[in-house]
């Protein structure tokens, strides 16, 4: 049994802890939280151990109510892997803390790739994490990506990649992001830096990416246009997608038409949070010209770097080989529609 630490328990790290205790070979020993906020009274509702993030804030917990089981130090010593799900940027001045304690960690996409010696996507390099002290899943809008890249990649070979990213201005709680009525193409210079991201997952790729971010909360979407080795069909490509359990091919006729109905579906299937792990692509976006593919996809931000921190932990401590966990993960979680 693998013992985890979750240091910062907010938007992903909440949801890594979840999946990780639904797990049968890991379990979550504790989280470590700055703030005594609504999420700290969850998570010890659920039954995680409490450590305080910043030890002179530990007084805040006791006064809101909250036994803490200590400071994230004595959580780092103990645990065999941390999940550094921290705010962007204090990831690489935790791994410090992490290195001292010889305790290997995983990152987050926000974090630059040197934070890690690894970038790390389940589908596309799996391998590249075993034995890895020091990995960074990357961020949500990688993740989208690379797992269309992969297998297109190994089906057909792919000569150029060029994605159009839409992407939501904040998460749902996110009440300081924006634009609350703009279109912004963010960042204005192109290519963006996504396309250099996904380099790290696949670096002989060709890819030029371009962003734009909108007044929405619920996802990103993405506009798709790669160029393949091989002429294809749409029917071959739509199949080819289908056969991946974390890509969600929207049948035509489900009336799907936005985000927002996607946000609803996950919602009344029951999911925890109304999380959508996998990539939502719109069937009827399949189009083909020649060697050009054409799609649109969606990407639930919050919820879709989730596995991929599953099965890095599995890569990290060679407990499974790729397919192994792939297929675990998704079974532990309810990923697969
Ligand atoms: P968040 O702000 O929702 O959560 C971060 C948590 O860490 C908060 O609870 C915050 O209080 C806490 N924290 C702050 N400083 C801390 C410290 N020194 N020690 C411990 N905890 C601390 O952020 P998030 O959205 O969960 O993002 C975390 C990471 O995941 C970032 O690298 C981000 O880029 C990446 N990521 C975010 C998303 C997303 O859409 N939210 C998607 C993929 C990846």
């Amino acid at each position: 049994m693998i013992r985890v630490g979750v240091n910062g328990y907010g938007t992903i790290g909440k949801r890594v802890a979840d999946a990780i205790e639904a797990q049968p070979d890991m379990e979550v020993i504790g989280v470590a939280k700055t703030q005594p906020n609504f999420e700290a009274h969850t998570a010890i509702e659920r039954g995680y151990s409490m450590y305080a993030a910043i030890p002179e804030r530990a007084p805040l917990f006791s006064e809101a109510g909250i036994d803490l089981a200590g400071e994230v130090d004595e959580l780092v010593a103990e645990a065999d892997v941390i999940v550094d799900c921290t705010p962007s940027g204090i990831g690489a001045r935790n791994r410090e803390l992490y290195e001292t304690h010889h305790t290997p960690a995983i990152f987050q996409g926000g974090e630059d790739a040197d934070v890690a010696e690894v970038s790390f996507n389940a589908r596309a390099n799996f391998d590249a994490a075993r034995d890895a002290d020091y990995v960074r899943v990357v961020s949500c809008n990688t993740t989208g990506l690379s797992r269309i890249i992969a297998p297109l990649k190994e089906e057909y070979g792919v000569e150029k990649v060029r994605a159009t990213l839409v992407r939501r201005g904040g998460d749902p709680g996110q009440n300081s992001r924006g634009p609350i009525n703009d279109i912004l193409p963010d960042p204005i210079s192109v290519p963006s830096h996504h396309g250099p991201d996904v380099k790290t997952i696949f670096p002989d790729l060709e890819i030029d990416t371009l962003g734009l971010k909108v007044p929405a909360t619920l996802m990103h979407v993405h506009a798709l246009n790669v160029t393949l080795g091989d002429d294809v069909t749409g029917a071959h490509v739509r199949q080819l997608l289908e056969n991946e359990n974390r890509v969600y091919v929207i049948p035509e006729g489900l009336g799907i038409d936005g985000a927002g109905k996607l946000m609803d579906f996950a919602l009344d299937a029951g999911r925890p949070r109304g999380d959508m792990w996998e990539n939502c692509v719109w069937g009827e976006s399949i189009g083909v010209n020649g060697r050009d593919l054409y799609l649109f996809q969606a990407i639930h931000q919050q919820s879709d770097v989730i596995p991929e921190n599953v099965d890095a932990i599995r890569a990290m401590f060679d407990l499974e080989d790729k397919q192994a966990s792939m297929e675990l993960t998704d079974r532990r979680l309810g990923i697969g529609i």
